[in-house]
């Protein structure tokens, strides 16, 4: 967990990845030095971080001179260059870096990644595509698995739970899955309760083991 002071980050590499991360992290109000070996890229996105530096952080020396070493997060955003994404991280883990994220391109690369003592690895393509496959072979509509074998789904309401409150649907014990939150047609999300009656073509949020919610999500 972080706290105000500890609201600090480097992102090494600026791709597209390193790019739209560190966005996103300055619009929550984060510090993000980015670093990146190419001095185009590092000029281009100068004046929207906090700091940027032309960097080859494969030389722990340079690391240390940018006080990477006191930074709390760090993210290893370099795909490609498989070798320099491992460098790199072994430089973080010998600095003694609390939390450090790297994205890896395949399962071997985050594996390694794994092995070295990384505390997250991301495997955006992966990923990604698993969530699309989920999106175009079902009814669902959004579909997010956590670590543990759990998910959450926005998906259209089956029928076999329209009409009765949710409360007897009985849709706990027999599809093991919880409605979370009900969406209808034009209205604001709202929670769902055991008195919410769910209507044929409200779209719902529900939870569950990633098995039973996609068992769910196929019911019609
Ligand atoms: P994406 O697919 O997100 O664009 P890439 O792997 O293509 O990811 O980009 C990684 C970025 O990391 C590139 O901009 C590259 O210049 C940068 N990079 C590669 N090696 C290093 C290094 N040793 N130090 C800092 N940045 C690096």
């Amino acid at each position: 967990t972080q706290h105000a002071g500890d609201q600090r980050v480097a992102v090494i590499g600026l791709g597209r990845f390193g790019n739209s991360l560190a966005n996103e992290l300055m619009h929550r109000g984060w510090d993000v030095l980015g670093l990146d070996t190419d001095a185009r890229l590092v000029q281009k996105y100068s004046d929207g971080l906090t700091h940027t530096a032309v960097a080859d952080c494969t030389d722990p020396e340079v690391l240390r001179q940018l006080g990477v070493h006191e930074f709390t997060s760090a993210v290893v955003a370099i795909g490609s260059d498989v070798e320099a994404s491992i460098l790199v991280s072994s430089n973080l883990l010998e600095a003694e870096v609390p939390n450090i994220w790297a994205k890896a391109v395949s399962r071997q690369h985050g594996q390694i990644l794994e092995r070295l003592g990384v505390h997250h690895v991301v495997l955006p393509e992966h990923e990604m595509g698993e969530r699309v496959a989920h999106l175009v072979t079902g009814r669902m509509l959004d579909f997010i698995e956590f670590d543990d074998d759990y998910a959450l789904v926005k998906t259209v309401a089956p029928d076999i739970i329209t009409s009765v409150p949710l409360g007897r649907s009985q849709v706990r014990s027999r599809y093991g899955i919880t409605v979370v939150g009900i969406k209808r047609p034009g209205e604001d999300f709202t929670y769902a309760t055991a008195e919410t009656v769910v209507q044929k073509g409200d779209v719902i949020v529900v939870t569950g083991k990633t098995h039973a919610v996609e068992t769910f999500a196929e019911l019609s």
